[in-house]
């Protein structure tokens, strides 16, 4: 999910908001403004645990069952 750092305009409150839907709209945390200017990143994102969505893929825990499907 990508993190966007925000500035407040009217209170100069800078928070990262986390976009889970595109749609969503950034809100100032401190005075609940929408009046917000997008910040530019200037240290990289740490990804250092990269979380694979597999689900709940339960596998043979001996390794000799034949694959059903
Ligand atoms: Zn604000």
């Amino acid at each position: 999910m990508p993190v966007y750092t925000y500035k407040c305009k009217d209170c100069g409150l800078v928070f990262d908001f986390l976009m889970i839907k595109k749609t969503e709209k950034p809100k100032c945390k401190g005075c609940g403004s929408y009046n917000l200017e997008k910040q530019l990143t200037t240290f990289a994102v740490r990804m250092d645990n990269t979380n694979t969505t597999g689900g709940s893929n339960s596998s043979c825990p001996t390794g000799t069952c034949p694959i059903s499907g």
